[in-house]
């Protein structure tokens, strides 16, 4: 059971959505997911998703699963596989509508001669320098090129010679007629075909021209029935250049196109490039690193998909710029596993505990609540013996003020069991601590108090006679600076990677219930936060586990 899923926002989008319902503009609600497979997905894109498909959820309409591949591209197969993967684990369904750019090249191709039969494209002759050239600046106007007043009959002959594989790659180019003087660029004829001769991962060597991003986008929207467009704001200029494609064109549909700010989010990278530099250079481990902000990453780690449509509905659509911080995702992420996910025992860097008053070779089985606040998911036992481990860091010799702890003399209650004084301090020959030797009091069972005197602070064990090894692999922001790269020179992200981002414990305790815990269960390790079984490299004989993510909010101040 999770917390009650958040209330369906109202957006701006949304509000433009209800008013097309309304007014019969639109009859239904179609949208489309259009990722380019040309790198794996990040949490940038989970915003994106949950819109898309979020919103026809909403009004019972219809999402396509669009891949942009207009670009010719090696290691395609691994990147779509991931996505698909991806949109999927997040909880959406393309059912029948998963479809490519490239399935639409012959009813591009046929839109483009429109165009020139209409005398509202040609066939332009220039280099791409050439026609960079004469582009103008948002300052000046642009001039129109030689070539622009080409016959409809030269233009629509060229460009079927363009197919035909006759000219070679920056030949000629078609292009739009707009306007060279727009004060928008993107309409300063922008160029709508080019040759490439490469073969497409899908169409082969069929085509040695590829139409380019904004031609394609539209039309597709168009063909597919989408009625809603919904982008970043990167391309806000390009919407009017995407309002003249479909003005000029009987399309079987008229979509139309909104943007909304993208996600921004602190302490890690959103771009692709980044990321993929990231893992080319071997910072992390690969896509799914559990530092990385991509889905499979954050999957990996442990993050439920609940808690990341969480996130997503949280942070709103809208034009503002953002940039958000990671506690506000850590946060939908506790609120989402609090509720659902069992307690257990685990000590990460053990100091061994002997009760001295102990029967040897005693052990109790210890009754205990699998989650403090549902008692449906039923209890739990936990064996107590002689000796136990506990976290070094909840002993001092000389506590800080406030210290709750054990402490030499002083006395600190073992979670779900007895209270215990800590009365001798065992050091090896280099005086390192290596044991602490102390006594139980037996009337302190159950969370009895003990008798004319307070304890106030409980810490967490693991006996160690049945303890179960594990490793545990502690997670932190990969960043150390909010914005990597911002105050760096050249604005080197790299310089600003966090050296302590990975710690490996190879040897810590769990309780003996976790033995052959199966892959993916999350718990909360009392005390030290949520963690899940790491899906590729736990097994039953040798359990790993990740921390998805601390407790509390503590990042600035101690973190471990
Ligand atoms: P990059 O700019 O890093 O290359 P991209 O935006 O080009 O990424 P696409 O595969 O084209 O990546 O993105 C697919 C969809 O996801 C697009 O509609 C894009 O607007 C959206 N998207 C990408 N990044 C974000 C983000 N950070 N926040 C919200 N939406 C995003
Ligand atoms: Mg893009």
């Amino acid at each position: 059971m999770s917390s009650p899923a958040p209330a369906p926002s109202t957006h701006f989008i949304h509000n433009i959505i209800l008013d097309d319902l309304k007014s019969g503009r639109a009859e239904t609600v179609v949208t489309r997911f259009p990722p380019e497979p040309n790198g794996y997905l990040h949490i940038g894109h989970a915003k994106s998703i949950c819109l898309n498909f979020g919103i026809v959820q909403e009004f019972g309409g219809k999402c396509f699963m669009r891949f942009d591949d207009t670009n010719p591209l090696k290691e395609d197969e691994e990147y779509e596989q991931s996505i698909l993967e991806d949109v999927r684990w997040l909880g959406f369904d393309w059912e029948e509508r998963l479809t490519h750019a490239s399935d639409y090249f012959e009813q591009l191709y046929g839109y483009a001669e429109e165009l020139i039969q209409q005398g509202k494209a040609y066939v332009d002759s220039l280099s791409a320098e050439e026609i960079r050239g004469q582009r103008g600046t948002l300052t000046e106007p642009g001039e129109d090129s030689p070539y622009r007043d080409r016959s409809m009959e030269e233009n629509l002959t060229l460009f079927q010679r363009m197919r035909a594989g006759e000219f070679a790659e920056g030949e000629q180019v078609l292009r739009a007629k707009i306007e060279m003087v727009s004060p928008n660029l993107n309409l300063r004829d922008p160029v709508l075909y080019r040759i490439r001769k490469v073969s497409h991962q899908r169409t082969g060597t069929a085509w040695c021209l590829y139409p380019l991003y904004d031609f394609t986008h539209g039309l597709s929207d168009a063909l597919e029935g989408v009625t809603h467009s919904l982008c970043t704001l990167e391309f806000e200029d390009h919407r009017p250049l995407y309002n003249w494609i479909l003005d000029q064109l009987e399309t079987p549909a008229r979509p139309r196109q909104y943007e909304f700010s993208r996600l921004n989010l602190q302490h890690t990278v959103l771009s692709k490039r980044k990321l993929i530099q990231l893992v080319e250079e071997k910072r992390v481990a690969g896509w799914d690193d559990p530092r990385m902000p991509t889905i499979s990453g954050l999957r990996r780690r442990g993050y439920p998909p609940e808690a990341i449509r969480r996130f997503c509905e949280r942070i709103g659509i809208s034009k503002a710029a953002n940039n958000i911080d990671m506690g506000v995702l850590e946060n939908c992420v506790r609120e989402d596993l609090d509720p659902k996910v069992p307690r257990a025992m685990v000590v990460l860097r053990p100091l061994k505990l002997t009760i001295t008053n102990w029967p040897e070779g005693h052990t109790e089985e210890l009754d205990a609540p699998r989650h403090p606040k549902r008692p449906e998911l039923g209890r739990r036992t936990v064996p107590l013996s002689k000796t136990v481990y506990i976290e070094q860091e909840d002993f001092s010799e000389e506590p800080p003020q406030g210290f709750q702890r054990l402490v030499p003399g002083g006395e600190v209650r073992l979670r779900n069991a007895y209270v215990v004084r800590c009365d001798e301090v065992v050091r090896d020959g280099s005086g390192n601590i290596v044991e602490l030797r102390g006594t139980y009091d037996p009337d302190t069972a159950k969370g009895k108090k003990p008798e004319g005197r307070k304890v106030k602070g409980i810490i967490h064990w693991v006996s160690a006679s049945r303890a179960l090894p594990v490793e545990v692999r502690l997670y932190d922001r990969l960043f150390t600076a909010p914005n990597p790269g911002a105050d760096q020179p050249e604005g080197n992200f790299l310089q600003d990677l966090n050296p302590d981002s990975r710690e490996v414990l190879p040897q810590a305790w769990a309780e003996a219930g976790l033995a052959g815990t199966e892959s993916g269960t999350r718990f909360q390790f009392e005390r030290l936060g949520y963690f899940m079984t790491d899906p590729v490299d736990s097994c039953p004989e040798h359990p790993v586990f990740n921390r998805i993510v601390t407790l509390r909010d503590s990042w600035g101040g101690k973190n471990r």
